[in-house]
């Protein structure tokens, strides 16, 4: 077999020369690996970062740039929102289970204000302004949003709701382009630049190298087909991303996502996670996902969301990651929005960073009954959800999915939906099993010596459900933990 074609261990005493050295080798230049690298090098190592593409960004640098953070942070203060930890925790203990990591939720809730403080003191700009409108992403540049359905059912009684999705100020942005990724990730690099971290680019990790104890002490990789390897004194830190754009690993652990990964680059194909299995690390919740449903929330909010059975399902006011997950988690991937002509306007007339979803519906018809058989539904299914539905509305009311008032209004003629059948597509959460220090955990529970890793080559904070900015979160977040741990020998 090749050498490259296999993610077993090289000896190190089969090494015959080391192309290149460092205390601490992160792998991986995105948004894990690059505060990795800052934290290492604040401990005191010499860094280097190897790179499988041409330069630092991985998706983090195309993402919307929304992290997850809360508890009191600076810009949630400064723009009249009051959090605690205590509140932040018990949200995403519930939006991100079931069978979430309770020490990690912990950890990440009671120095997320910290860790806030660490990005704007490493070059992040926050704009302080708050976008409170539905949507992916806000459509300028705001810098808070509500972003996991904080303030929608079933979690708006749970505490008191509060926007956690912070995201980097910038400017002309452009989506998919140039977002608040790429102003997240652009200060972070030129950092790690400044504190003497090095880089090689076109370098990609096949295997790990471990020593006769079974100590990680290097990489080895390719550049151009051609063997690298590197030596780390301290540690390597696994920050390649997910598995999402391994076809066979998606098959094997999170099959409803198969053939649809979306906000996520190819690179991310699970070699992290390989590697670190060939030398028995363990692995958590590798069947969560993140869903999108590609939809614009601002015509969702005014609308129902309806399955194959014409019935509701979730409420049409949360978070679209959440409604996402609820089409192709549990309605077999099938729904339709439905929409009257007066709320459609009105949609359509509101600002969203989506606006090139905004096309005409797929059907339109003067009465519900026309529409339900245009849309081949069993008939009076959509009819009886619509007169349910608009029986309680006249009293502004939504008493089985608890919409807010605000948007719950009679669906009047004419009237019409958009197919949703198989709009949805994500990236997978699970990953390698780590504890609070970033170190990688074997399958009999202990660290796994100098091997550390952070971002969506781990299980994060996500066991199931998702917030959007929990990836860029706790990437973030951990990252600098695992470049701590790398550099202490932790
Ligand atoms: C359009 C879009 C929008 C998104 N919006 C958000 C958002 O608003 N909030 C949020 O939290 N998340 C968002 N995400 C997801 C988020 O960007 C990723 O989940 C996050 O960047 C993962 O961090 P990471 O460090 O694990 O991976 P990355 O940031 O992708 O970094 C991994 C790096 O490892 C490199 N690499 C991979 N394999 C190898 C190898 N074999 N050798 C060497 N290097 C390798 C990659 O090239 C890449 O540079 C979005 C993603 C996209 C694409």
């Amino acid at each position: 077999m090749a050498e490259t074609a296999t993610v077993r261990p090289l000896p190190a005493g089969e090494v015959e020369n080391w192309d290149y050295e460092a205390d601490v080798v992160v792998v991986g230049f995105g948004i894990a690996g690059v505060c990795a690298a800052i934290e290492a090098a604040h401990s005191g190592a010499d860094v280097l970062v190897l790179e499988r593409t041409g330069g630092w960004g991985g998706a983090a640098a195309m993402s919307g740039g929304f992290i997850y953070l809360g508890g009191g942070t600076a810009l949630q203060q400064k723009l009249g929102f009051e959090d605690t930890a205590e509140n932040m925790e018990a949200f995403l203990t519930a939006a991100l289970g079931p069978g979430v990591d309770k020490a990690k939720i912990h950890d990440y809730c009671h120095n997320s204000v910290e860790h806030f403080d660490w990005l704007v003191a490493h070059g992040v700009p926050f704009k302080e302004e708050f976008w409170g409108e539905p949507g992916y992403e806000p459509p300028a540049d705001q810098g808070l949003m509500y972003s996991g359905g904080e303030n929608a059912a079933p979690f708006k009684d749970l505490v008191p709701p509060a926007p956690r999705g912070h995201l980097a100020w910038t400017k002309d942005k452009k989506l998919g382009e140039k977002g608040g990724g790429y102003m997240l990730m652009e200060p972070l690099a030129a950092k790690a630049d400044e504190l003497g971290v090095r880089h090689e680019y076109d370098v990609r990790l096949r295997r790990l190298i471990v020593d006769d104890s079974g100590r990680v002490v290097g990489v080895a990789a390719t550049r151009y087909g051609k063997p690298v390897q590197v030596r780390a004194r301290r540690g390597v830190v696994l920050a390649t991303g997910s598995f999402a754009y391994n076809h066979e690993m998606v098959l094997r652990f999170a099959p409803k996502i198969a053939g649809r990964p979306t906000a996520t680059v190819e690179e991310h194909d699970g070699i992290g996670i390989q590697v670190a299995q060939a030398l028995g690390a363990d692995l958590a919740h590798m069947d969560a996902t993140e869903v999108a449903l590609v939809v614009d929330p601002q015509l969702v909010a005014r609308g129902i969301l309806v399955n194959g059975h014409g019935q509701r399902f979730v409420t049409e006011d949360t978070y679209a990651g959440r409604m996402g997950q609820a089409v192709l988690q549990d309605q077999d991937n099938k729904a339709y929005l439905v929409i009257d002509e007066l709320a459609l306007e009105e949609a359509m007339e509101t600002q969203s960073s989506l606006s090139f979803l905004r096309v005409a519906p797929t059907w339109v018809a003067e009465t519900v009954a026309e529409l339900e058989s245009d849309m081949g539904l069993p008939e009076r299914t959509l009819q009886s959800t619509i007169d349910l539905y608009n029986h309680h509305a006249q009293q502004g009311s939504d008493p089985f999915l608890h919409k807010k008032s605000e948007w719950v209004k009679p669906i009047r003629t004419p009237l019409g939906a958009y197919d949703l059948r198989g709009y949805t597509g994500g990236f997978t959460l699970g990953g390698l099993r780590t504890d609070l220090d970033s170190r990688v955990l074997h399958v009999s529970g202990d660290p796994i010596p100098g091997l550390y890793a952070a971002g969506r080559v781990t299980s994060g904070i996500c066991a199931g459900g998702y917030a959007s900015g929990c990836s860029l979160g706790d990437g973030s977040f951990y990252g600098r933990r695992a470049g701590v741990s790398a550099a202490k020998q932790l």
